[in-house]
């Protein structure tokens, strides 16, 4: 079993923590809000009062945090992991960043004998609390196969994408396509609704034919109650369109259908949605139909 310290206890972070408790692993954890230190404490962790406490005499470093600017920070910033993890330490980074990020991080960790894996995971938090993540990785073969203990307490499906940074571009594919699919669910129920025909019926029978997929049968009923709690915020998916345009950029290819959804997404945040669930793109469609 491993020492583990754990960086960013939020949504996702706090359900992973726990089952890494719960594997055997001894987690220490750090996160400028209380709750999830709490509990992790509650759990059988412990909390440490900064990053260089909970990475201090660790194997393993875990990141799980929103956005660049944080892993940037816990990892580069004054007491970050980059200056206080000891050679040798293997780092890995659940969050999605733009892959320039990850490949920065995992370079200036090699330099200081840091093993450093991009592996952002998609499956949303009830994948988080289930521990049944899909984690994509991108770095060296050896330090994957050394994450092991890691991917198997969090994850059911773990897949080596490439070198550093290779995660994130096939988290971004993902983001992509959920977005997308989140998209056109809402389009179908806004039609359903307004033609006057019985919306739920619709779904079930959509759902068992080639149109099935998980976001149907995981948000089905959330989105035909309008509930809309978090979940996977709208501020952090728009985040993560940015991320799929500016991939696509700098791969040379055209994705309009992404620069489509990302607009709807931006829509959602300019209308002070940005805090809520994704799914609260049913409500851009319903306020472009003037329902
Ligand atoms: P979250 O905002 O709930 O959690 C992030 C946590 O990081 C918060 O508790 C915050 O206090 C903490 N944090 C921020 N800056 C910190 C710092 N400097 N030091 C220590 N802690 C800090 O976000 P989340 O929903 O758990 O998402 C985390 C990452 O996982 C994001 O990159 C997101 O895109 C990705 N993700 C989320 C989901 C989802 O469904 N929520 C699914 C897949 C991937």
């Amino acid at each position: 079993m491993s020492k583990i310290g754990f960086i960013g206890l939020g949504i996702m972070g706090a359900p992973m923590a726990r089952h890494l408790v719960a594997a055997g692993h001894d987690v220490t954890g750090f996160d400028v809000a209380p709750k999830g230190l709490d509990a992790l404490v509650e759990a059988g962790g412990a909390a440490a009062g900064d990053v260089a406490g909970a990475v201090a005499g660790a194997e393993i470093a875990v990141l799980m945090l929103p956005q660049d600017e944080h892993v940037e920070d816990v990892f580069f910033g004054a007491g970050g992991v980059l200056e206080s993890a000891a050679p040798g330490t293997l780092v890995i980074d659940f969050s999605t960043v733009r892959p320039e990020t990850s490949i920065r991080v995992a370079e200036a960790g090699a330099r200081k004998g840091l093993r450093v894996l991009d592996a952002p995971v998609s499956g949303g938090e009830r994948g988080a609390v289930d521990g049944v993540l899909s984690i994509m990785v991108g770095g060296a073969g050896a330090d994957v196969a050394a994450a092991a203990p890691v991917f198997d307490a969090v994850g059911r499906t773990v897949q080596r994408v490439g070198g550093p940074g290779a995660g994130q571009y096939v988290k971004a594919a993902n983001q992509l396509l959920v977005g997308g699919t989140f998209a056109l669910v809402a389009e179908a129920i806004v039609l359903m609704e307004a033609a006057g025909v019985d919306a739920r019926a619709g779904i079930d029978v959509i759902a068992g034919g080639l149109a099935a997929s998980r976001i149907l049968d995981l948000k089905r009923e959330s989105m035909l109650a309008r509930e809309f709690a978090p979940g996977f915020r709208i501020d952090l998916h728009h985040k993560d369109m940015g991320i799929a345009t500016a991939a696509a950029r700098s791969a040379g290819v055209a994705l309009p259908m992404t620069g489509m959804v990302a607009q709807l997404i931006a829509a959602a945040r300019a209308r002070g949605l940005g805090s809520l669930d994704h799914s609260v793109l049913l409500k851009v469609v319903e306020d472009l139909s003037g329902r």
